[in-house]
């Protein structure tokens, strides 16, 4: 089990949950945040430091956002296990899912 970030991160992504992880494991792509679901430790921490409730426990996504389940996965299909997100910075692509998007949250 893991934790997923969703749709409210998309072109938000300030890492507040960054600080929170005590496993570094949530990495930035271009528009989102993703959580690496192996590293993940299921500690909960990050979930409520998120200012707009994008993090939610796996068996608590909204069923609207399933495709953020496989997007959170999915990104780390060429990363692999990089054990870091700080050592990794942020990168220059999302998945596909997250990438096809139209802009979002911008007022
Ligand atoms: S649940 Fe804990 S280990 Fe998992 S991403 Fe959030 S802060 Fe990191
Ligand atoms: S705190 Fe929320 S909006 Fe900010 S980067 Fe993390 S998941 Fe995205």
């Amino acid at each position: 089990m893991t934790y997923i970030i969703a749709e409210p991160c998309v072109d938000i992504l300030d890492r507040a949950c960054v600080e929170e992880c005590p496993v570094d494991c949530i990495y930035e792509g271009k528009r989102m945040l993703y959580i690496h679901p192996d590293e993940c430790v299921d500690c909960g921490a990050c979930e409520p430091a998120c200012p707009v409730e994008a993090i939610f426990y796996e068996d608590d996504l909204p069923e609207e956002w399933n495709d953020y389940y496989d997007a959170n996965v999915g990104f780390f299909d060429e990363l692999g296990s990089p054990g870091g997100a700080a050592a990794e910075g942020p990168k220059d692509f999302d998945h596909p899912f997250v990438a096809a998007l139209p802009p979002m949250n911008q007022e």
